[in-house]
């Protein structure tokens, strides 16, 4: 698959945040030169291997320095100026703290070997973290793996040390924007006023591009300079649809717009049949189930299917599958899939995956390896800013700072439906 589609600058369809220099430059990853690009679209084909997701998407973050590395080839730097001028891949002075940045607003998992030592006190839920990095390495066979990494948790006075290297902290670069503060950002059209910006230009497509924080401005990630806010950008949330463990298919369902999923949706919606076999299809209904969105949490209701549809709800415990009765409207929570037949579900964007610790060489590995996606990925049924869930399956909530949650309270749903 083209490395390009897997790309997006889309803060509601990523799934995961890569620091493209550091791959690109990482001589472990294969090859003889300093930089390679092809590192990179290995990393992405290792990724659509591990979420089992051949259109695995990926916000690429690369520093400048990048797109003039005279170690890649010309052919190498005229692909990531294309990627750049196409909204692919986002570039600016330095990376690490945007990724981070992007992992906290967008929930997004982050593909890196650095352990971020300078931002451990910005960003609480980095050290022990064993849910949100994943690491690359060379497998045998010359390929780049993927695994999921347990973060260190360093002795103090190691972090102090690092952070008086750090020059973010003084720049003042590093206070975290609160939950609710995210979730406007996103919810806004935001204007870069530098012509030609290709994240906030003056396009006729709005822009899902994640702004930056600068104290207390909105500013362009790529120049820096304060955006201006052009007015209310619809919320989006990302469906996937998998079949047998394996994503086949994604949709967006928009705030306000309900949506209807089946076979064949006789007013319009998504048709399945454009992804699974005509078996698989088969057994659905022409419109089986209709999702709605209101901005934070995703509803889902079967009014008229032929076979019916259930809820699978991931617990600590093992699965629990719930029939979701003719016309009673489910509002979904974190974990929750929509099972459409037993090979078939569409699963709320799932930014969390659930790990089992494996202590023999800080590494972690799926809980249940051998089933299909749906179990595997907790689904986050969020808005863009991934915000409303900072539960874990193990059933611990997150730390965020003081006030944190704002308007926007966590999406839990623990009385309802049980
Ligand atoms: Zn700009």
């Amino acid at each position: 698959m083209q490395c390009e589609s897997r790309l997006t600058l889309d803060a509601s369809a990523a799934d995961y945040v890569v620091d493209v220099a550091n791959v690109v430059r990482e001589p472990a990853l294969g090859g003889d030169r300093a930089a390679d690009l092809s590192r990179l679209e290995g990393l992405l084909d290792a990724l659509a291997v591990f979420s089992r997701d051949p259109a695995v998407q990926v916000y690429a973050v690369a520093d400048r320095s990048l797109l003039t590395d005279g170690r890649l080839t010309p052919a190498e730097r005229r692909r990531l100026d294309r990627w750049y001028e196409d909204r692919l891949l986002e570039v600016l002075p330095r990376a690490d703290d945007r990724i981070l940045e992007l992992a906290d607003a967008l929930e997004l998992k982050v593909v890196s070997g650095d352990n971020f030592l300078d931002f451990h006190r910005a960003y609480p839920w980095i050290p022990g973290s064993r849910d949100r990095f994943l690491r690359p390495f060379p497998e045998s066979d010359g390929r780049i793996g993927i695994r999921p990494r347990i973060m260190p948790v360093p002795p103090e006075w190691e972090v102090s040390r690092k952070e008086e290297e750090g020059i973010l902290l003084e720049a003042g670069v590093l206070r975290r924007w609160a939950p609710s503060t995210h979730a406007f950002v996103l919810s806004r059209d935001w204007r870069c006023p530098e012509p030609g910006c290709p994240l906030f230009g003056a396009g006729d497509r709005p822009s899902n591009a994640l702004p930056r924080r600068r104290r207390d401005k909105v500013v362009c990630p790529a120049h820096g300079v304060p955006l201006t806010d052009t007015g209310p950008l619809p919320r989006r949330t990302q469906v996937k649809v998998v079949m047998d463990g394996t994503v086949r298919g994604r949709f967006m369902v928009t705030a306000g717009e309900p949506l209807a999923v089946g076979r064949a949706p006789a007013g319009g919606g998504v048709a399945l049949g454009a992804w699974i076999d005509d078996t698989a299809v088969d057994s659905v209904s022409r419109t089986h189930v209709v999702l709605t969105y209101d901005g934070k949490g995703l509803s889902v209701v079967d009014e008229r299917s032929a076979n019916g549809t259930r809820v699978r709800r991931v617990r600590p415990t093992g699965d629990e599958l719930f029939p979701l009765y003719r016309g009673v409207v489910w509002k979904l929570r974190q974990g929750d899939s929509i099972v459409l037949h037993d090979r078939l579900e569409l699963l709320p964007s799932g930014r969390r995956f659930v790990f089992e610790e494996d202590a023999t060489d800080g590494t972690v590995g799926f809980r249940d390896a051998g089933s299909a996606a749906g179990p595997t990925m907790v689904g986050v049924p969020t808005g863009p800013s991934g915000q409303d869930s900072h539960r874990d399956d193990a059933g611990e909530r997150r730390q965020g700072p003081p006030g944190a949650d704002g308007p926007f309270e966590p999406h839990d749903g623990r009385d309802e439906q049980s």
